[in-house]
């Protein structure tokens, strides 16, 4: 059958070892992880021009949000295994950060059209300790229900180690494009609950895994609810303007959600399961109540959640600093040191 790759089999004292010797490249800086975010797209341009422009605005977003928590980023182009092309091109790279990336402890998949819609939440990773997958989901939808939407692969964290590879492994075999795709979601579909009819897709396996095999991986894995590490846009985007009216950013639930996912609007590709138009008025809304919280830093804002026109919120002012310690996003990350 189908592998990623090699065999690999100590990976975490080989990782060890390699920590020990490079100190200048250390897996914890101040105590706190070290995380590379990962996203990416197709190696062709878009079908339509407006998918390659809401792409760049999904990378400018995920930009803002690393540079201000200090987060890693890598954007990939590139098809690393042809047989896993499409959404399954998130399994070798992966798989091929972690080994490329021993000073790294958390590989943060996002996909290309999912935003950050709170740019002050921080993931608890402390939390965390004692897992190796952390993925949105729901224990219920998933064990009493079989549902296929029980967890989304849109936004998960891996930590480097053995088990993250050994899942990955477990993960990948209804990947390849063809009949085992094809063959494999006849199964998926059978097994799952709310399936429609189509290839395997990287969620629906990585469901099927878990459920089939309970008992070997499950004690690792942590399915996040209590914040929108993945948020689905539809029951979001047309409540921003009560949540400015009410909350803050920095809660990350269903008062100001953490991310902002665009599943079913494949604006980069032909066919979606939403009219096109709700999509992207939809993405620009969420794109601008994200790069609000932003711009505040520098002192303007948005015309309104539609326009890409900018205005200024105050005045400029010969004392800079005051303004510095009372808008920094920063400051945030820095009290919880
Ligand atoms: N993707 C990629 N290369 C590809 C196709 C997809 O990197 O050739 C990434 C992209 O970030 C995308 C994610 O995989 O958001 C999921 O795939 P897709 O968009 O098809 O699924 P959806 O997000 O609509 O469920
Ligand atoms: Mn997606």
């Amino acid at each position: 059958t189908y592998t990623l790759g090699p065999k690999i089999a100590n990976w975490n004292q080989e990782r060890k070892v390699w920590l020990d010797q490079n100190p200048q490249f250390p897996n914890y800086i101040n105590k706190r992880a070290r995380i590379l975010l990962v996203t990416g797209s197709p190696p062709k341009p878009c079908d339509n021009a407006i998918g390659d422009h809401y792409l760049l605005k999904a990378i400018k977003n995920k930009i803002d949000y690393c540079r201000l928590h200090g987060i890693e980023i890598v954007y990939n182009l590139a098809h690393l295994d042809k047989e896993l092309a499409g959404y399954w091109a998130k399994l070798p790279l992966i798989r091929r950060l972690m080994l490329s990336h021993p000073e790294v402890e958390w590989i943060w998949w996002m996909d290309s059209d999912a935003l950050f819609t709170d740019m002050v939440f921080e993931i608890p990773l402390d939390k965390y300790d004692n897992y190796n997958l952390v993925v949105h989901g729901y224990p219920d939808l998933m064990f009493d229900q079989k549902s296929w939407i029980a967890l989304n692969t849109g936004s998960f964290l891996f930590r480097n180690c053995q088990w993250s590879l050994d899942l990955l492994d477990a993960w990948a075999p209804m990947g390849p494009k063809g009949p085992i795709r094809e063959e494999a979601g006849k199964i998926l579909t059978a097994y799952l609950k709310g399936r429609p009819a189509f290839e395997a897709d990287d969620q629906s396996a990585l469901i099927y895994l878990l459920l089939s095999q309970k008992d070997q991986w499950m004690d690792k894995v942590f399915l996040e609810n209590s914040y929108y590490l993945h948020g689905y846009w539809a029951g979001l985007v047309d409540r921003y303007e009560e949540m400015i009216e009410k909350y803050h950013p920095g809660l990350g639930d269903e008062r100001w959600p953490f991310v902002t996912h665009f599943v079913g609007c494949k604006p980069c590709g032909s066919y979606g399961d939403y009219p096109v138009e709700r999509c992207l008025s939809s993405m620009e809304r969420a794109f601008n109540f994200a790069d609000n919280q932003v711009l505040k830093l520098y002192g303007f804002g948005h015309r309104g959640l539609l326009s890409p026109k900018i205005k200024r919120i105050r005045n400029e002012t010969a004392t800079p600093l005051e303004l510095v310690d009372q808008n920094d996003i920063r400051r945030h990350v820095l009290h919880r040191n």
